[in-house]
């Protein structure tokens, strides 16, 4: 089963809430599709067991047949081909779709690769960690992340955590395509339910089932991510606390999960959430499944209640 963590923004929490569900899991796996800037090593400081290049086509001119008539630079929707005295190929706009060497009348254009990038395979305790790191500079990921979604990993338990890219591109896409189920990760603010909303829409519209986690909450306090969530009947699969503590162990770098028993116990009631839910959906149980979430208590601090659950408002 493949859970997809995503944010509208970044520093929401969508890492904390992906390498805590792999690390409370047993023997899952943990990709990082986060490839601009992945984080989720820098928690697992996972023993690197293979490192392999990622590479595209790029095109190569033959200046001996070219006549610049100049076609391809028409065909080229991301302006990454110009002909002044010849043609010049701009390489780190170029997203390597090969149109411009199937439109060239002359046969001038051929391929030559280019790495533009990483994908690493580690190991942290029982957690298998995937990362992907784009070169600076270029222009598309996509590929990094094709590379580390079509990875066989028949042989983990069966569990995968994919840690989103932020916001809601094509590189986010890619990652909610092969999605079982979607974890939204929301913050407390407005700007942050703006950005979450978009993400929303992006999962509904390829028909995913998915939930939100809560992070930052304020006991007592209005959140708009929570008043977000019940206008669009989104199921609050836990609520995360501001809390200082966490926020040190985070910060320092380390898996929760691995230090303080309270959200060791949170992370799993989550994890046994999603995994419930997604089944459901999977079977066909949908409406059961939405009965059920209705009447299912949130993961999470008790002390962290939604403001309207408070009586304050
Ligand atoms: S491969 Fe595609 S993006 Fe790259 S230069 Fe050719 S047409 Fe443009
Ligand atoms: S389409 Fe071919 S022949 Fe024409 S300018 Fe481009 S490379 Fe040269």
């Amino acid at each position: 089963m493949r859970i997809a963590v995503l944010s509208g923004k970044g520093g929401t929490g969508k890492t904390l809430v992906s390498v805590n569900l792999a690390a409370v899991a047993d023997g899952s796996t943990y990709i990082d599709c986060d490839i601009e800037e992945p984080n989720g090593h820098l928690f697992f400081k996972p023993e690197i067991l293979d490192v392999a290049e990622v590479t595209v086509g790029i095109p190569q001119v033959d200046r001996d047949l070219c006549d610049g008539c100049r076609q391809c630079v028409e065909f080229c929707r991301f302006n990454a081909l110009a002909y002044t005295t010849e043609l010049m190929v701009f390489d780190e706009i170029c997203h390597s779709c090969g149109g411009c060497g199937l439109v060239c009348p002359q046969n001038a254009l051929t391929e030559v690769s280019k790495s533009i990038g990483q994908v690493r395979k580690g190991k942290s305790e029982r957690v298998t960690v995937y990362t992907g790191q784009l070169n600076i500079g270029e222009a598309s990921g996509v590929p990094i992340i094709k590379k580390l979604l079509d990875e066989d990993y028949s042989g983990a338990s069966g569990l995968t955590i994919i840690d989103s890219p932020p916001g809601s591109a094509c590189n986010v896409m890619e990652t909610v395509e092969g999605a079982d189920y979607c974890i939204l990760v929301a913050e407390p603010t407005l700007f942050g339910v703006h950005n979450f909303s978009m993400v929303h829409e992006l999962v509904e519209l390829f028909g995913k089932p998915l939930g939100a986690v809560l992070n930052k909450c304020l006991d007592g306090e209005e959140n708009p991510a929570e008043l977000f969530c019940a206008d669009k009947g989104i199921k609050v699969l836990a609520r995360i606390p501001f809390d200082p503590d966490l926020g040190r162990i985070n910060s320092n770098a380390e898996i929760v999960v691995r230090k303080d028993g309270k959200y060791r116990e949170l992370f799993s009631t989550l994890l046994e959430t999603v995994l419930r839910e997604a089944v459901l959906r999977e079977t066909g149980h949908s409406g059961e499944a939405a009965a059920e979430s209705r009447e299912a208590e949130p993961a999470g601090d008790p002390q962290c209640k939604p403001a309207t659950e408070g009586g304050e408002s």
